[in-house]
């Protein structure tokens, strides 16, 4: 067996079931750099339509301060537009096309500017439920996590910097007292534990999909190799590598759908079937493996000498094989047919027991496709006449078989 079947056989297919995540979310280098990438496309889109959400909460806490004290929201205004402005710069670093290094500052610092504006309005504003601006922590906290589904690390660093402001900002200028400030730090913690937490899992899940959908990408890829491989293999004749009857069989069929498209300014399709001349007394005289190397190269000349991509050489069956020429005027067909010939007699491969040269020779009968030819079968049985013909001439020589049937040496 070769290497590569046992490759494609031999090995289990990848289930993901070896995918083990470690507790602190990280991935080797560039696979890392390529979830980043991943996840940051994801949370563009989230930024983009949560804006909308942020932008109407803001809103509406300024409605709720305008109607429980006029006063503060003349004063507090300064501090949202400021939230505002840096919730808009996020929105703008969401954008496609903007760099990804952007992104999760942009975001950090809206929640930080959330926070710190509110624990800034808590300190200055004057009325009994002041204290209830530093609940606005928590949402710069989740609005991290939930809505805008940056990664743990950026939400984690900024939702410590943003608790340690809040517990500051309580301590140094707050009139609070401290089972007021205990109260609130842990509410605000435990909101924040949670919501870090569920973020946690939830990029958990998201580095395990990834990773799942890069094995099953994998997987797809080598399926569609092995495909590739097999079906070169099954259309590729072992001895000589040329197409075989089967794969032959597939191209002409194509072809003479297109042809039956074309009109005749775009040239005509052509069958050059030949056959090695005396081969069987070839093989008497130097043996069944010279005759091998002998069918090698005659394939490999006549090989060589196809350009056109459409254009191929089949081996048809024993030392019999087949040229198609795709698109071109009967007279070049006719001058290609006449150089494969001379090409192969001049090859010089002696065959002493030919009785029409002293060199391998080949016989070689041509048909054009006509008006009326649907099957692969009838254009070869053309080709197979002139073939016959130019072998009771005396071989070595090129036979056309005419559209009225006529066949003639060329
Ligand atoms: P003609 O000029 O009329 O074509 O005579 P011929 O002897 O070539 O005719 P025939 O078709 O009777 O002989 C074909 C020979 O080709 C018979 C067979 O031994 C040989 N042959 C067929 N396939 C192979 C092959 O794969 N390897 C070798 N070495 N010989 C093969
Ligand atoms: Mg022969
Ligand atoms: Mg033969």
């Amino acid at each position: 067996m070769s290497a590569d079947k046992r490759h494609f056989s031999d090995r289990p297919l990848p289930d993901g079931a070896d995918i083990r995540l470690p507790w602190h979310l990280g991935l080797p280098a560039p696979l890392e750099r390529s979830f980043q990438t991943y996840l940051l496309g994801l949370s563009r889109t989230l930024i983009r339509s949560s804006f909308l959400i942020v932008a109407l909460l803001l809103l509406g806490g300024s409605l709720v301060e305008v109607l429980i004290d006029p006063d503060s929201a003349m004063h507090s205004w300064r501090a949202r537009l400021l939230a505002v402005m840096a919730a808009s710069f996020a929105w703008w670093a969401a954008a496609p096309g903007r760099p990804d290094r952007l992104l999760q500052p942009a975001v950090c610092l809206t929640a930080l500017t959330v926070s710190m504006s509110n624990n800034y309005l808590s300190a200055t504003l004057d009325h009994e439920l002041n204290y209830s601006y530093y609940l606005f922590n928590l949402l710069a906290i989740l609005l991290m996590g939930t809505l805008f589904r940056i990664t743990l690390r950026w939400a984690l660093v900024t939702s410590g910097i943003i608790l340690l402001l809040m517990l500051g900002s309580m301590i140094f200028f707050s009139t609070l007292a401290a089972a007021e400030i205990l109260v609130l730090f842990f509410f605000v913690l435990a909101g924040g534990v949670l919501s870090l937490h569920g973020q946690y899992n939830f990029e958990r899940l998201q580095r395990q999909h990834y990773l799942a959908e890069r094995v099953l990408a994998m997987h797809r890829n080598e399926l569609h190799s092995a495909n590739i491989v097999l079906e070169n293999q099954a259309s590729e004749d072992p001895l000589t590598g040329t197409v075989n009857r089967r794969g032959m069989e597939d191209r002409l069929g194509r072809l003479i759908h297109q042809q039956k498209q074309r009109t005749p300014q775009e040239g005509n399709l052509f069958v050059l079937l030949f056959d090695i001349d005396f081969f069987k007394q070839y093989n008497d005289n130097y043996g069944h493996l010279a005759g091998d190397d002998c069918l090698r190269t005659v394939s490999t000349v006549v090989q060589s000498m196809i350009q056109s991509e459409s254009d191929f050489l089949a081996r048809y069956g024993g030392e019999e094989f087949l040229v198609v020429l795709n698109g071109i005027r009967l007279n070049d067909a006719l001058v290609f047919a006449e150089r494969v010939r001379d090409r192969i007699e001049k090859q010089g491969m002696e065959h002493s027991a030919s009785r029409c040269s002293n060199v391998i020779t080949i016989s070689v009968g041509v048909a054009a496709w006509r008006r009326g030819i649907t099957q692969c079968s009838d254009l070869i049985r053309l080709a197979d006449e002139a073939l016959y013909e130019a072998k009771r001439l005396g071989r070595n020589r090129v036979v056309l078989i005419d559209e009225d049937g006529s066949l003639g040496p060329m």
